[in-house]
């Protein structure tokens, strides 16, 4: 079989994103499957949707046209905001985007109007990300700026947590969520039907939380995908961690004398993989716990094993976190291979088919 090659059980995938929807369905939140870290794979999507999410999101157009050339109709929201040259092709493809730009939004509203349709627009507000928003303050006149643009909608407003800064949502940051949308919608009127509360990060808030507050939509990626926390790195309870696999072929193995001083009697079986930082994050990677990575190139990985030397042609099991995951999908010589589409506890039979 192609090597390398991400392995992914389409099973377990719907089975966590199962798990997810109920959760958060209990507490008021419906749940958006984000695919921008499968680079909109369409197998992957589709096990989203048939787990239950209410829609797709992703954060760029490319993907979402590679998922509509797949044939999925589900609404996709496009959860970066828009380039101004995309426009066209963001009120073709998506029903939603998140938008912090005003001169976005009217060319979205120009496109719109040429298509004969009306694009969605969610305000996406800086809670202390310090990534993409608009800050609070400013909200309440960007919000009757659109409503005033003819071929947008206002459909709500929604924050972003934990992406490039370390705010953890509590309490006190989804109640001011709640709040703006509130106090918006005195001003404004009903323009608030959706407050999307932020990524996986706000598992454990919305399961918790006494209250809800307005928050009625999560956007969740690495839950999904990986079953872990994005905080804390920790398994989600009742969450597979296992739905994607790196396979990787040996093509050397020999032994090495350390160089190092002092380990001058010590010896051990070093082993290339045909794989690299081209491929893959190494940083991202869980070995086995006999196989150690000592390091890797663009083409090469090097690693170490303690017990048995790795049989030369044999492939190495690899686990994946978020950024391994996210470049392996993207890239080209990774292939990417579903694995026969059934639920995990039936004893899904390790049936491939290779689809790129
Ligand atoms: C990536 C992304 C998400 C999903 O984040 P996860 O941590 O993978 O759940 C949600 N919202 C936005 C705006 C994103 O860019």
């Amino acid at each position: 079989m192609t090597s390398p090659r991400v392995e992914i059980d389409l099973g377990k995938i719907r089975s966590n994103t199962r798990t997810l929807v109920q959760r958060l369905q209990r507490r008021g939140i419906t749940t958006l499957g984000v695919t921008k870290a499968v680079c909109g794979h369409s197998g992957v999507a589709n096990a989203m949707l048939s787990g239950g999410v209410s829609g797709l999101a992703d954060a760029r157009i490319s993907n979402v046209e590679r998922m509509r050339k797949a044939g999925i109709t589900a609404p996709i929201t496009l959860i970066r905001t828009p380039m101004v040259s995309q426009t066209e092709n963001v009120v073709r493809h998506c029903e939603v985007s998140y938008n912090t730009e005003i001169a976005v939004i009217e060319q979205l509203g120009v496109e719109a109007l040429k298509l004969g349709r009306v694009h969605s627009v969610i305000l996406m507000v800086e809670m202390g990300d310090l990534r993409d928003g608009v800050p609070p303050d400013d909200l309440a006149a960007c919000a009757i700026r659109v409503m005033s643009i003819p071929g947008v909608a206002l459909k709500g407003i929604a924050a972003n947590f934990t992406c490039l800064g370390h705010i953890a949502p509590d309490q006190p940051k989804m109640s001011a969520l709640s709040a703006l949308a509130k106090e918006l919608e005195g001003i404004c009127g009903p323009v608030t039907q959706t407050v999307s509360g932020g990524g996986s990060v706000c598992i454990p808030w919305a399961t918790q939380a006494p209250s809800r507050g307005r928050v009625n939509e999560l956007r969740l990626g690495e839950a999904i995908l990986l079953g872990l926390d994005p905080m804390t790195g920790g398994q989600i309870e009742g969450l597979r961690t296992d739905a994607f696999a790196l396979k990787a072929e040996v093509i050397e193995t020999k032994i090495k004398q350390q160089p190092l001083e002092g380990f001058e009697d010590r010896c051990s079986f070093r082993s290339i993989l045909a794989i690299g930082c081209q491929d893959v994050d190494p940083a991202s990677l869980h070995f086995p716990p006999n196989i150690t990575l000592m390091g890797a190139t663009s083409d090469h990985m090097v690693v170490e094993s303690t017990t048995i030397p790795l049989k030369v042609g044999s492939e190495c099991h690899i686990g994946m976190g978020y950024n391994a995951l996210m470049r392996a999908m993207s890239a080209p010589d990774v292939a990417k291979v579903v694995l026969d589409d059934r639920p995990y506890h039936d004893g899904a039979v390790e049936k491939a088919t290779v689809l790129s």
